[in-house]
Parts: C-alpha cells; structure tokens; sequence
C-alpha cells in the first residue's frame, strides 16, 4: 500500500473533522518526520512495520485517546510542550489568558510571576519567553506534572522559570508577586462533558472543582491578597458562565478594576482584577 492510500483510508474511518489532519500527524509521528516529508512521499510503498505501528495508533484514537497524548506533544504559544496523561492539554482558549497577562508585564523592568496549577508549564512557560526580565514561579500539586514542565522548560532553554511542588500557595510561605495567573479546574463535578471526549482522558484534578465548579477559583482568589505586591494583578481562566460570579469574588476579596476577556469563540474566559 502506498502512503497516500493508508492517510485516505485511516481518514475514513476517523470520521471526524480533523480526521484528515490527525492521519497526517499520527503518520508523521510513526515516521518521525514533518508534513512536507510526508507529501512529498505520498507515493512511497509502506514497509509493514509501519504499517503495523500506524494502525496501533489509529485504533487509540478510535478508542478516543486524545491526539496530543498520542502524540505527546502539543504547540501553545508557538512553543511545543510534552504532554502526558498527568498533565491537562493546553488549550487555545489559554492564550487569552497569556495575552492578558503578558500585557499586565513590562517588558522592560524586572517582575516576580506566579502561574498556579502548572500543568505542562505552557502558561508560565509562554510567559517567560516573552518577558525575559521576568522571574517566574510556577507550582502544581502533581509531582508528575511538575517533571513535565520541567522537562519542557529545559527543552525550550528557557531559564527564568523555577517550579515548585505546591498545593495552590500552600509552600510559597510569605513570598509575594506582581502578577498571578492560573487556568485551575473550573468545571461543574456533574458536568456531562467530564464523560465525552479528550476530557474523559484528563486528569479529573486538573478538570473539576466542586458542584459549582469554583471551589479552587474560590481558593485561589481568597489566598491572592497576601501573595500580591500593591497594586498586584490576578488573571484567571474560568468556564463560559462564571465571569460574574468570579468578578464578584474578587472584589469581595479586595480587587478593584475587574475586567473580562474574551476567548477565540468570544465568551468572557478570562477574569482579571487589580489588587488596591
Ligand atoms: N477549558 C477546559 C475545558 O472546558 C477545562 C480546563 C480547566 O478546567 N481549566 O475543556
């Protein structure tokens, strides 16, 4: 079989939207080589070992697997992390919450940035590379996630980052920042969507918070105050119906100047507040 059948194939039976790209990737991955490779071999005979690999990786991604833990790989930010089953897959609705906060960073003088709930590093990582004054911190409760974001920090050379095992601010002592930002759990504990999709295959801690999804919102903003510097900025990522509900608490927690922005479907997904 030549590889420009095997993609038309496999891009038939994943039946999805992406469906002819996730067959692009999923060879490219087996191949270990990049999309132009790949067209400009498309009438090379397959060799059955790679035949057989690919068809392994085509039967996980019917199973539902998602194709970054297929890949172990996912681009955020023009950056390419590792991603593993411990770590949520960074999402584009993310970037917003880069974008917001990068904005809130002079790239000219040295600040202290705190991103809680790591994961991949993608948030922190993004962040460090576009303001290379900056000192970042980055924690998360996951030791495995930690190892992750480590290795994508050493990958990508970026220095200016330093991760600690941390539950939220729980070892963190009195240090304090000028920007926090986090994409924590925020969705519903009974939410159907938890049971469809790459969800299903997400660390439920990275995913869930709660009955109304805002327990660690909730966590987070009420521990803020006392790790922020005067004047300190705090960015949240939160789900597409708590924008009022995270305003709130944070001006009952002290904030001034809460403002929303909006993600690439333009619903309110990040919150953000200014400490008086
Ligand atoms: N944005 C993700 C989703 O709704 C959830 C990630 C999170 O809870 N931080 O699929």
């Amino acid at each position: 079989m030549k590889i420009k059948a095997l993609l038309t194939s496999a891009t038939t039976r994943l039946d999805s939207n992406e469906a002819a790209l996730e067959a692009q990737l999923l060879l490219q991955h087996v191949f270990n080589v990049n999309r132009a490779w790949l067209i400009a071999h498309e009438n090379d005979a397959l060799e059955a070992n790679i035949h057989a690999e690919f068809e392994a990786l085509i039967n996980r991604r019917l199973n539902g697997e998602p194709i970054a833990y297929i890949l172990g790989s996912r681009e955020f930010y023009g950056l390419n992390l590792k991603v593993t089953a411990d770590t949520l897959i960074p999402r584009p609705d993310t970037e917003t919450l880069v974008e917001a906060a990068l904005a809130k960073i002079s790239p000219q003088e040295k600040s202290q940035i705190l991103d809680l709930g790591t994961g991949t590093g993608a948030i922190a990582l993004a962040i460090a590379k576009y303001r290379p004054l900056a000192q970042v911190t980055a924690v998360d409760a996951s030791e495995s996630a930690l190892k992750t974001a480590q290795e994508n920090a050493q990958n990508l050379q970026i220095a200016n980052v330093q991760f600690i095992l941390s539950n939220w601010f729980d070892a963190l002592k009195n240090q304090r920042f000028d920007v926090i930002v986090s994409n924590p759990p925020y969705i519903e504990a009974n939410d159907a969507h938890l049971k469809q999709g790459d969800l299903r295959f997400e660390p439920i801690s990275a995913l869930a918070s709660g009955m109304d999804g805002l327990d660690d919102i909730r966590a987070i903003i009420a521990q803020a105050p006392q790790h922020l510097n005067p004047r300190g900025w705090l960015l949240l990522e939160h789900g597409y119906n708590q924008a009022n509900k995270v305003a709130d608490l944070l001006k009952l927690a002290g904030f001034s100047e809460t403002d929303h922005v909006k993600d690439l479907a333009g619903i309110n997904r990040v919150t953000l507040g200014q400490l008086n």
